[in-house]
């Protein structure tokens, strides 16, 4: 197994390199003994970056995981070294952390209003979507979505990464608002981001430390995709 290095607090999502070993190379991948880097899924892309060693670099294209290990794709992989620095393309990275920090303040805006779920998302590093349903969006309702979530971030939150066990967190939240009721029931202790007394909610993605670094936000598009499903795209300014 590999050891996830931004998983255990909210400061451990800013590791930007790491020294690591090498456990296994494969056809077109090696897998490491520790990682900063994000493996695609849950709604959030795959980190890329590099693997460094004296000498020499292997360009990392995406992290995917199967059944656990964590498979770092590159060229070569026979001429990666046992250890290794790995180094993340910061900005594509913190990019992907203001979106998905984002993304919970606005799923939980859309159902503390309209009392619409968030059924899926996509995020990106220059725009991102949500899916809610159920739900029809008029402008207005959208532009109250924006101003609403921009009043939160300006705020400033901190937002706090911790371990909960599942029995203490159906006790605390609305099961509904956090999609606690879509996790496994075999799931018992969570990674759970809180931004305040705001919003909790499993998670295991990547975050900002405070809402202060989200920018502000700007709703860009609407698409129908159902029967009472929306589709909501939004970009971040800074
Ligand atoms: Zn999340």
């Amino acid at each position: 197994m590999t050891e996830i290095l931004y998983m255990k607090d909210i400061d451990s999502n800013y590791t930007r390199e790491f020294d690591a070993k090498i456990v296994e190379h494969g056809f077109d991948y090696v897998v490491l003994d520790r990682t900063a880097f994000y493996a695609v899924g849950g709604g959030q892309p795959s980190d890329t970056g590099r693997l460094v060693w004296d000498g020499g670099s292997a360009q990392v294209r995406e992290v995917t995981k199967k059944d656990g290990p964590k498979h770092h794709l590159v060229q070569n992989p026979d001429n990666v070294p046992d250890a290794v620095k790995g180094v993340l393309d910061w900005d594509r990275r913190y990019a992907h952390m203001r979106m998905h920090t984002a993304q919970h303040i606005i799923s939980g805006v859309v159902y503390d209003s309209f009392r619409a779920r968030t059924v899926g998302n996509q995020i990106y590093h220059d725009r991102s979507r949500i899916d809610f349903a159920p739900v029809t969006f008029s402008d207005e309702m959208l532009a109250e979505v924006e101003a609403k979530c921009n009043e939160i971030f300006s705020r400033g939150t901190p937002v706090n990464i911790s371990t909960i066990s599942r029995d203490v967190l159906e006790r605390e939240v609305d099961a509904q608002r956090a999609n606690l009721d879509l996790l496994p029931k075999s799931v018992r202790e969570l990674r759970v981001v809180t931004i305040g007394d705001f919003d909790v909610c499993p998670c295991a993605g990547t975050h900002v430390r405070s809402l202060s670094e989200v920018g502000k936000l700007r709703i860009t598009k609407r698409d129908r995709k159902g029967k009472d499903k929306e589709r909501v795209t939004y970009e971040l300014d800074i």
